[in-house]
């Protein structure tokens, strides 16, 4: 869920995804196993996925349930589980060997799934920032994540204090 926030907000501008290495450092830090083909070709799918990741992170409940089950149907071959590295017990409801872009949509789907069933989907949002439109994803307890990065955060807390000064 991470990584698909991650993937998606990196198409805001100034665009974050555009080399092998950018791919590769998503690959490393989400933990990814599998088919890594570090082609252009894979980079270029990985990139075209970010907008069907957005609308299945964002949408209401129904059409991310739409967006989910034809996700699935489309991309998944039999779940099984695994466990791997030092990742516990998980499904994955896909091969491999299937493109990493093909793997990245299904574990979204995945992830969407458990969200839908805890009717959790209000912990995401866009961000705070009127110019932003970031994914937030806010696993916090009392829910007080507004903004997508610490950039935002610090930008929107440095316009209210200077606000605040003028108004005095
Ligand atoms: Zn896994
Ligand atoms: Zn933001």
């Amino acid at each position: 869920m991470r990584s698909a926030v991650e993937l998606v907000n990196s198409a805001a501008a100034p665009d974050s995804l555009t080399s092998i290495d950018d791919l590769d450092g998503i690959f490393d830090r989400y933990g990814y196993t599998g088919r890594h083909d570090r082609s252009d070709a894979e980079l270029h799918q990985v990139r075209a996925i970010r907008g069907e990741l957005r609308d299945l992170l964002l949408g209401d409940p129904e059409t991310t349930v739409a967006l989910i089950n034809s996700t699935l149907g489309r991309y998944s071959s039999v779940p099984r589980l695994v466990r791997h590295d030092a990742i516990d017990w998980h499904l994955h409801a896909v091969d491999d060997f299937a493109p990493l872009a093909h793997r990245m949509l299904v574990e979204t789907a995945m992830a969407m799934i458990d969200v839908i069933r805890a009717d959790e989907t209000s912990r995401l949002t866009t961000c705070a920032d009127d110019e932003c439109d970031g994914i937030v994803l806010d696993l916090s307890r009392n829910r007080s994540r507004r903004y997508c990065s610490t950039t935002c955060g610090n930008r929107n807390a440095v316009a209210a204090y200077r606000a605040r000064r003028a108004a005095d």
